[in-house]
C-alpha cells in the first residue's frame, strides 16, 4: 500500500508513524512555496491512499491536486479510527472542547477506566494506534478524542461510541466561505453514523434555533439552579466544584452524559465520581486569575479565540461582581463578526486593541465603549493596568487567534502573565 501524507505537522507525523507501523510505504507532500508552479494531480498517480492533516487548508494547491487525483483522501482522525479496534468517545464544538475532554478523562479514570485524551488536545489518535501496534500501549484503553471541524471534513467511517457537540458559534469562517451553515454541517458530521441515544448536544446548542440540529437523544441530565440532576436526583451542585460560569456547567453536563452513556447511570452517583468532579480545575489560559495588585485583578483568558468565548468571560467576570473590565482584544482574524461584543458596553471600561485585525475591531466596537489601538502587546497591557482602579479587572480575552504576534495562545498567555505578575513592569 502506498500512502501519501499531506502536511508534516504533529498530525502528519503521527499518520506517517501509524502508516509505517501498519506496513504502508509513505511519502510526504507539502504545499510548494508560492513562487513555484502549482502541483498537478499526477503527483499522486500510483498512490492508494492520501491522508491530509487538519492544518492544510482545503483551498491550498496541494489539497486541490489531491482531490482532483481521485485517490481516496481522508483525515488523520479517520485513518486512526480505521486502525482502532474498540469504543471511542468524541467531543466537538466551537468552545469548551479541551475542558470537556480533560474533564471526561479525569472522571472516567477516577472510575477505573483507562481513558486517554486524544486528538486536537495534543496526542493524535494515530499516535495512540501506533503505540498499540508497537506494543507500547494496551488494547483496552479508551480514547476520549477532542475533534476539530477540520478533522471531520474528511471523515467517512469514523463512528464513536458516544459523542458530544457542545456549541456552534462564529469561528474559522475563513475556512468555510464565511458560511455558518457550512461550518455547522461539518460539526454535525460527528453524529453521522451514531445511534441517536448516544448523541449529546450541549446545553446552549439545544436553545440555538438557527441550526437544524440532528436528533440527539443522549441528553438525560438536567440543570436546575446550578444543580445537575439525573431523573430528578442530584448528582452535584456546580458551586461545590471549581468549574465557574454557565459555560462550565455546559462542559460538566456534557462530560457527565458521556460517563453515563459509557458506564451506565449508577456511575453518576458514585462517591468517586463526586470527588473527581470537585477536584477538577480547568487548564491554564482559560479565565485564569494570575495576579492582583491594589484591588485590580488580572485574568489570563488567552484561549478565548472567538467572540463567543469572550462573551462567556465577560459574563463570568460580571457574575463575580466585577463590572469594570479593561479588556485586551485582537490578533489574527478568522473572518469573524465582533459585533456581539457591543452589548457589553455596560461592563467594559475600555478596549485595548492589538494585532492584525485591530482596525476592524476598533471600527466595530468603538461606538459602544472606548477603544484604543496599540502597536505592541506590552503597551496594551500596561495601558490597561494603568486605566484600572480598585475593583476593576484587566482581562486578556482576545477573541482572535494569536499567530500574528505570538507562537501560539500559550505564548500569548505566558507573556501576559510575565508582564502582570510583576507590578514594577506594568506600573514603572
Ligand atoms: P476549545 O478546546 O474548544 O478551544 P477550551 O476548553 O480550551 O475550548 O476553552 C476555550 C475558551 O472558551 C476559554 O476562553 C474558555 O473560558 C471558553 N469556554 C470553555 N467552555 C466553553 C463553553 N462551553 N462555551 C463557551 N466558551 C467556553
Amino acid at each position: 500500500m502506498i500512502t501519501g501524507i499531506i502536511g508534516r505537522g504533529v498530525s502528519g507525523l503521527a499518520a506517517a508513524r501509524l502508516a509505517e507501523a501498519a506496513g504502508h510505504k509513505i511519502k510526504f507532500f507539502e504545499d510548494a512555496p508560492a513562487s513555484t508552479e502549482k502541483p498537478s494531480s499526477s503527483i499522486f498517480t500510483g498512490f492508494d491512499l492520501l491522508i491530509v492533516s487538519p492544518g492544510v487548508p482545503p483551498c491550498s494547491p496541494v489539497y486541490l491536486a489531491a482531490l482532483a487525483s481521485g485517490v481516496e483522501l481522508i483525515s488523520e482522525l479517520e485513518f486512526g479510527a480505521r486502525h482502532f479496534d474498540g469504543p471511542m468517545l468524541a467531543i466537538t464544538g466551537t468552545n469548551g472542547k479541551t475542558t470537556t475532554t480533560e474533564l471526561t478523562v479525569h472522571l472516567l479514570q477516577a472510575l477505573g477506566v483507562d481513558a486517554r485524551p486524544a486528538g486536537n488536545i495534543g496526542l493524535p489518535l494515530c499516535d495512540i494506534c501506533a503505540d498499540i501496534l508497537e506494543n507500547k500501549a494496551g488494547k483496552g484503553l479508551l480514547p476520549v478524542i477532542e475533534v476539530s471541524s477540520f478533522q471531520l471534513e474528511r471523515c467517512f467511517k469514523f463512528n464513536p461510541f458516544a459523542a458530544v457537540l457542545l456549541n456552534i458559534t462564529s469561528d474559522h469562517l475563513n475556512r468555510y466561505h464565511d458560511r455558518m451553515d457550512e461550518y455547522a454541517a461539518t460539526k454535525f458530521k460527528i453524529f453521522d453514523r451514531m445511534p441517536v441515544e448516544r448523541r449529546v448536544a450541549g446545553l446552549s446548542l439545544r436553545e440555538t434555533p438557527e441550526f437544524k440540529l440532528p436528533v440527539c437523544a443522549g441528553n438525560k441530565i438536567t440543570v436546575c439552579a446550578g444543580n445537575l440532576l439525573y431523573n430528578g436526583k442530584l448528582i452535584v451542585r456546580q458551586q461545590e466544584t471549581q468549574l465557574k460560569g454557565p459555560h462550565n456547567l455546559e462542559n460538566l453536563a456534557a462530560a457527565l452524559e458521556l460517563v453515563r452513556i459509557y458506564l451506565g447511570h449508577d456511575a453518576l452517583f458514585s462517591p468517586a465520581l463526586k470527588k473527581a468532579v470537585c477536584e477538577f480545575a480547568p487548564g491554564r489560559h482559560r479565565l485564569e486569575q494570575v495576579a492582583e495588585h491594589s484591588g485590580v485583578i488580572f485574568i489570563n483568558d488567552s484561549k478565548a479565540t472567538n467572540p463567543a468565548s469572550v462573551i462567556v468571560a465577560l459574563h463570568t467576570v460580571s457574575t463575580q461582581g466585577r463590572k469594570n473590565v479593561n479588556i485586551i482584544l485582537g490578533g489574527l482574524d478568522k473572518n469573524m463578526d465582533f459585533s456581539s461584543l457591543r452589548e457589553f458596553s455596560g461592563f467594559v471600561k475600555k478596549g485595548f486593541i492589538i494585532g492584525q485585525c485591530r482596525q476592524k475591531i476598533f471600527d466595530t466596537l468603538n461606538s459602544s465603549f472606548p477603544c484604543e489601538l496599540f502597536d505592541t502587546f506590552k503597551d496594551a497591557v500596561t495601558a490597561a493596568a494603568r486605566n484600572s482602579v480598585n475593583g476593576d479587572v484587566v482581562l486578556l480575552s482576545p477573541a482572535c487567534a494569536s499567530m500574528d504576534m505570538f507562537k501560539d495562545y500559550k505564548d500569548r498567555g505566558d507573556q501576559f502573565c510575565e508582564l502582570v505578575i510583576n507590578p514594577d513592569i506594568i506600573y514603572q
